[in-house]
């Protein structure tokens, strides 16, 4: 049984940034001596999102208006900066990007066979930046034998 993780930290450059991440899970899987398995991917953070989805440029930009309109509201609650409790006096307004996050979600385990990353043809492994720009991380389990 082989168990191994990696941590992976990027810079991302806009505040709504859709990133493939899927050659970089690729080469983990490489680096490590498995045929059958899975691999998590897993945002460390609660205003990022992995996904699996097409890389298509449009489809991104579709992907951003549809995520925008469903997360649209006149006033957040997480907003009233001077009614927060336990979270850092200096994080900004961003209940948008908490919502967003939470329809997305921050994992997504997909599996290995014949050591390489069982995907469709379409499907691309993606790193979302919701409340951007902003230093992130990752993490990548892998698991099998
Ligand atoms: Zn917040």
């Amino acid at each position: 049984m082989i168990v191994e993780l990696k941590e992976v930290t990027i810079k991302t450059k806009q505040n709504f940034q859709i990133i493939d991440i899927t050659s970089q899970v690729e080469d983990f899987i490489k680096n490590n001596t498995i045929d059958t398995g899975t691999i998590t991917i897993t945002t460390k953070h609660t205003t990022t999102a992995i996904r699996v989805n097409e890389n298509e440029p449009l489809l991104f930009k579709d992907i951003k208006n549809h995520i925008n309109l469903l997360t649209q509201c006149n006033e957040y609650h997480h907003d009233k900066i001077e009614e927060r409790k336990n979270c850092p006096a200096n994080e900004p307004k961003n209940a948008h990007s908490h919502l967003k996050a939470l329809l997305l979600g921050a994992s997504e385990t997909l599996p290995i066979m014949n050591g390489k990353l069982n995907l469709g043809t379409w499907q691309h492994i993606l790193f979302i930046e919701l409340d951007g720009p902003r230093e992130r991380t990752y993490t990548m389990v892998l698991m099998g034998k």
